[in-house]
């Protein structure tokens, strides 16, 4: 059955997944959603049987129809290889009871890994299919660990180029060392001075800009978004929450059938949407809960119907968390919205210009799948500390928070059912954060002096993304201010 992509903002024609991913975003500005949630058409039994590979191959082809088996299959097997430092690529720890899935064993330590090790791939492969001769440019705005990734999957892939915005003052030092040393001809790294938001704001308004649109067409380039709201990321990432379901039935700790909850800590909303799908395709998901920093927006919305984004943004320990417009929840407006694109449209306008829009209660009737709730600092820093005390498993602040939450949620609805912590980061991209929480000894370390010390205390290897960036040299030194961002794009293009 081929499933096709509407946009989230009007009644346009629907695209073929390929030219979704190709145009990241629509022209209206609105999101690609897909017109049905395909259902399975394999045994959760059948699915426990294969490879992380297969798994995938087995959810994705269900979206992307208009790839052949050969396409998705090669696509697949360039993603999913030994850039992953296990075989499983998505692993399972047990710890206090809860199931930890850890998606951090890719090429830069963090769940963006996951799908952007194959976007890429789909990337140019629907190039392929639509006969595109231009050069496909990647402008990407990162809250940190995006920008790695997005980096780590084009280096040197023909036909692209990437051009990655961070907040200069708002990402890790580990993780601002792995993008200015980033190799590969094709790749761009600026800071702004300016927080995340602003970068994903003006990375939008150069995708929105028609008339640099025509000039990059003249020369020979074409926008694309690796970021999270390009449909080629949100369809990966809804195999692991699939894989994590039949493994866990494979082990007989659960039933065949049996619900569990799924926590994740979220940012942009892209990786609890990926969850939602999975639901909505029959995987048997009780609550999706969604764990929010000292950024609570969405934690707020949950409550009251109301998205405010008009309020303090507040730099965390957490900062790939650190987000006030969560752009993928678009997409679940737009479904509860009755996949009405002209109610949605109002409401996204109305948070472009005032920062504020409410739902309807029928609206928010539907939200009823989701339980939010937020840590603050405090919390997360406890949680680290306590998690590493009673069982020896050392977890990075954005997995903390998503632990926090879970808790207060155990506590407040005393649901027992089994449950999945999306673990979004290894503790080694925020050993700082993760060595002070353990011990306040740490303080004083240096950055890599701690690298080795978290590997003693948690015993296990130094992953090969932190040991290469201990000597890489600096190859980014730009900064610019959030004004210059499209002409910044134009020098590395050299139009
Ligand atoms: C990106 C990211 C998140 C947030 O995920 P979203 O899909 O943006 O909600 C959480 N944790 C880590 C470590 C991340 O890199």
């Amino acid at each position: 059955m081929e499933v096709l992509y509407n946009s989230t903002r009007s009644k346009q024609s629907p695209v073929k997944a390929s030219e979704a991913i190709l145009k990241g975003l629509s022209k209206d500005g609105g999101l690609f959603v897909p017109d049905k949630i395909p259902v399975f058409d394999k045994t959760f039994e059948e699915l426990a049987e294969m490879t992380y590979g297969q798994v995938a191959y087995e959810v994705m082809k269900l979206y992307l129809t208009d790839f052949t088996e050969e396409e998705l299959k090669g696509c697949i097997a360039k993603a999913y290889d030994s850039k992953f430092d296990t075989e499983e690529i998505a692993p399972i720890t047990e710890a206090q009871g809860a199931y930890y899935l850890e998606l951090f064993h890719g090429a830069t330590i963090a769940f963006k890994d996951m799908a952007l090790s194959i976007l890429p791939h789909l990337l140019t492969t629907s190039a392929k299919k639509n006969h595109v001769k231009n050069e496909i440019v990647i402008l990407t705005a990162t809250s940190g660990d995006t920008g790695k990734a997005a980096l780590a999957g084009f280096a040197d892939v023909e036909g692209t180029r990437i051009v990655v915005f961070y907040p200069k003052n708002g990402v890790s030092p580990i993780q601002e060392k792995q993008m200015v040393t980033q190799k590969g001809n094709n790749t761009y790294v600026v800071g702004i001075h300016g927080n995340f938001d602003d970068a994903q704001t003006g990375v939008k308004q150069i995708f929105g800009d028609s008339n640099l649109a025509a000039y990059m067409e003249e020369k020979g380039f074409q926008f694309s978004s690796a970021n999270s709201i390009n449909i080629g990321r949100l369809v990966p990432q809804i195999v692991y929450y699939v894989y994590a379901y039949v493994k866990l039935l494979k082990e007989e700790k659960i039933s065949s059938r049996e619900q569990i909850n799924v926590v994740v800590p979220t940012g942009n909303f892209g990786n609890i949407l990926a969850a939602f799908y999975a639901k909505q395709m029959g995987l048997p998901v009780d609550k999706l809960i969604c764990a929010s920093n000292e950024n609570k927006v969405l934690y707020d919305f949950f409550c009251s119907g109301t998205y405010d984004r008009n309020r303090d943004f507040v730099l965390t320990s957490s900062p790939s968390m650190d987000i006030l417009i969560s752009s993928n929840l678009e997409r679940l407006i737009y479904r509860i919205a009755g996949n009405d694109p002209d109610k949605n449209k109002e409401l996204m306008d109305a948070l472009n210009q005032g920062g504020v829009y409410t739902i309807t209660d029928e609206m928010k009737k539907h939200l009823s799948d989701f339980y939010g709730n937020y840590a603050s600092e405090k919390e997360t820093i406890e949680k680290i500390h306590e998690l590493y005390d009673s069982t020896g498993y050392v977890i990075d602040t954005h997995t903390a928070v998503a632990s926090c939450v879970y808790d207060k949620y155990k506590e407040e609805t005393k649901d027992v059912k089994p449950a999945v912590i999306a673990s979004t980061a290894s503790p080694y991209k925020f050993t700082r954060s993760v060595m002070n929480a353990i011990d306040h000894k740490y303080d004083t370390m240096e950055d890599f002096e701690l690298v080795d010390r978290l590997s003693e205390i948690s015993k296990t290897e130094v992953p090969k993304a932190i040991e290469e960036i201990r000597t890489a040299p600096v190859l980014h030194n730009h900064v610019c201010e959030k004004s210059e961002m499209k002409q910044m794009v134009m020098n590395f293009l050299g139009i």
